[in-house]
């Protein structure tokens, strides 16, 4: 090895594009981020549909769309664990992060049978209107 070597000019270890973690060999981005753009690939989402979930992700990280509520990303039995959640069922064009706790429990009342926007749905206003801290007592079952 030779004496004079200057560390300083070794590249960098690349990091990942969304979360700025070290990255996989190869990869633009990290162990977790490759993960959830798996899981996207399979499921199809549209270049859109990826980016704003993408763009949201790098804003909050990975957080409830709904709650803001830390989500896990490795233990597929939590019931905080990271789902898709679409707006619209089976339309991939508006697809949002959540908890598999609140889209299995409010699935439902984000969905009307009509064909009406979402963007105003009654799942939607529900969130907004009711504190973090009320939805996070009763996903917990507490009884006020
Ligand atoms: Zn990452």
């Amino acid at each position: 090895m030779p004496k004079n070597l200057d560390l300083t000019l070794q590249k960098p270890i690349p990091s990942c594009c969304i979360c700025t973690k070290p990255v996989n060999y190869g990869s633009k981005y990290c162990p977790t981020c490759a993960y959830i753009n798996y899981r996207m690939k399979i499921r199809r989402f549209p270049n859109k549909t990826r980016n704003a979930i993408w763009d949201f992700i790098k804003k909050y990280g990975y957080i409830c769309y709904y709650t803001k509520t830390p989500l896990e990303l490795k233990e597929i039995e939590s019931p905080w664990y990271l789902e898709f959640d679409h707006w619209i069922p089976c339309d991939n064009s508006k697809v949002v992060i959540t908890s598999r706790l609140i889209n299995q429990t409010f699935h439902p009342l984000r969905h009307p049978k009509n064909d009406q926007p979402v963007a105003s749905s009654a799942g939607t206003r529900f969130f907004q209107l009711i504190p973090n801290i009320v939805l996070t007592a009763m996903i917990h079952g507490i009884v006020f």
